[in-house]
């Protein structure tokens, strides 16, 4: 019998899919919301506050048999800008990169003034990114702008 370190254990293998590693634990279950997780019927694997060097605790989602749209997976980069995807097939990672932040976020986020149009009317909503390094973001009809870690985000 090999040697497995429960680390290992933890993320154990995932022979086709796809692995997003390094995700803050206090917004893992933001970020299983964003990709639509919860309509996923192959097997998901969600793991939460793992050791990491890097973030002290992190949350890690395994999806088997699941190819996300890159743009999908990086509307994460709102409330997880330090997260990283990797692209499995046949047991090896085959691609692995950073989530990065689009310019626009459309539809994700819900605005925080209640007077907003688009709190009124069956309409997306639609986000610029206003600062990169805070991540903070404003809404294109009221310019009410929020952080992302507090942005609402609306159900999928
Ligand atoms: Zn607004």
């Amino acid at each position: 019998m090999t040697n497995i370190s429960k680390a290992e254990l933890a993320v154990a293998a995932l022979r086709n899919g796809t692995v997003i590693d390094h995700i803050p634990s206090e917004v893992l279950f933001k970020a299983v919301k964003i990709l639509g997780i919860e309509h996923v019927r192959s097997a998901v694997t969600i793991g939460n506050n793992l050791e990491s060097k890097k973030l002290g605790h992190k949350g890690i989602i395994k999806v088997a048999d699941v190819y996300f749209p890159e743009a999908t997976l990086n509307r994460i980069a709102l409330i997880a800008p330090s997260a990283v995807v990797n692209i499995i097939r046949d047991y090896e990672v085959v691609e692995k990169y950073p989530v990065t932040l689009p310019d626009t976020i459309l539809g994700l986020v819900k605005c925080g003034n209640p007077k907003c149009i688009t709190n009124n009317e069956p309409m997306r909503t639609r986000f610029h990114v206003v600062d990169r390094e805070d991540v903070t973001i404003s809404c294109h009809y009221c310019s009410h702008t929020v952080k992302s870690a507090d942005a609402q985000i609306i159900q999928i």
